[in-house]
């Protein structure tokens, strides 16, 4: 096999090399049933085995938190920026919204064209470089939810502490960071995320609800677009991305062999701290983006004096076999995702080639 890439794409993203081999393993012919996974019907007992495999290893991962359902859904989680308030925000009532950054304001934009909504938090002011301080929040009344963004991807933040709502069901769009480290379900009404950066490749979204709050979606809303459509069919309404489920479920399967998500945190842990202190002990040659204390463990965020200078970086770094370091085109500056499948390796390898360019350049 040709050399891997040292991948740090944002999504899709590096999906671990033993997944990938397994994959390619039992791809033409699954389990002796003369055809791969993605010939088979979705309604059959072959396929059903491995879409509820995967449902109940991702319930399972997370500690089986009761009253639970996950769901497979598609269209990305840009689809549930919509779903989630044409679903949960009645007449009456308003959605609170923790303004972050980029994908925040994606799902702020598409709620507002369901209902109302407010402002519960923001961090504009600071140009998304941190999260906001959500231990003091108002929720008025009639919330319907309260929406945050675990991490965005874009900016290179994360929220560390997520906030108590009460009765009020919070809601996280965990597209970036799920599974990355421990997480108590219970503090959360709902749970989406893409599977393209730490789940698999990309095709499915995933849905982790609380059951009552996706088994009575409004009747006016067409079918499917209604939580409880998929709710009652098991996420087999209609024909779900079967080689994607299949995918995250090797995926999943990786994840148990790691040990646990305490083990699996404090990996990503160390792996983003060699990165920022490559970024912090350059003497400024680069600089973070983010606020230390808000600094994601997923996408690491960092700018160097020029734009010119970052552009002969990521030219550079490409013909070193890295990929994936130019920031997003809406931020610029440089970004390197190292979701749970990029090898500590990769990023000490990044390190080294960090500190040749700035000999070189510096
Ligand atoms: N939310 C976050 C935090 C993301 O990072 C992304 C994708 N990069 C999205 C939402 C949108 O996901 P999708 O492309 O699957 O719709």
């Amino acid at each position: 096999m040709s050399k891997r890439a040292y991948n740090f794409n944002a999504g899709p993203a590096a999906v671990p090399l033993e997944v990938l081999g397994r994959a390619q393993a039992e791809f033409v012919d699954y389990q002796d049933n003369g055809m791969s996974i993605m010939e088979m019907s979705h309604r059959g007992a072959v396929y059903e085995g491995v879409h509820n495999e995967a449902q109940s290893r991702l319930l399972n991962l997370l500690g089986n938190p009761e009253g639970y359902k996950v769901l497979f859904l598609q269209g990305g989680a840009s689809t549930q920026f919509a779903m989630l308030p044409m679903n949960l925000l009645a007449e009456g009532q308003t959605a609170g919204y923790v303004k972050t950054g980029s994908w925040a304001n994606k799902a702020i934009s598409e709620a507002k064209l369901v209902g109302d909504t407010f402002i519960a938090a923001s961090s504009e002011d600071n140009q998304y470089k941190s999260v906001p301080n959500l231990a003091n929040l108002q929720l008025p009344e009639n919330a319907a939810y309260l929406h945050l963004t675990s991490n965005e991807t874009i900016e290179g933040t994360q929220f560390q502490e997520f906030p108590d709502t009460g009765n009020v069901p919070l809601i996280a769009d965990m597209s970036s960071d799920i599974l990355s480290r421990q997480l108590d379900v219970k503090n959360f009404g709902m749970i989406y995320a893409g599977a393209q950066k730490n789940l698999g490749p990309s095709g499915v979204t995933v849905v982790i609800a609380r059951e009552e709050l996706i088994q009575n979606s409004p009747k006016h809303i067409p079918t499917v677009f209604r939580y409880d459509t998929h709710t009652k069919n098991n996420s087999l309404y209609n024909t779900p991305p079967s080689f994607s489920i299949y995918m995250v479920n090797q995926v999943l399967k990786w994840i148990e062999e790691q040990g646990s998500l305490a083990g699996i945190e404090a990996k990503n842990r160390e792996k983003a701290q060699l990165l920022y202190n490559a970024i912090d002990n350059s003497g400024g040659f680069f600089r973070g983006f983010a606020d230390t204390d808000s600094r994601s463990n997923m996408n690491v965020t960092f700018r160097m004096a020029s734009e010119d200078l970052e552009k002969q970086f990521v030219k550079a770094s490409e013909q070193e076999g890295f990929v994936g370091l130019k920031g997003h085109r809406s931020v610029g500056g440089l970004r390197a995702s190292i979701y749970n499948a990029v090898p500590y390796e990769h990023i000490k390898a990044l390190v080294d080639f960090m500190g040749e360019f700035q000999r070189k350049n510096g």
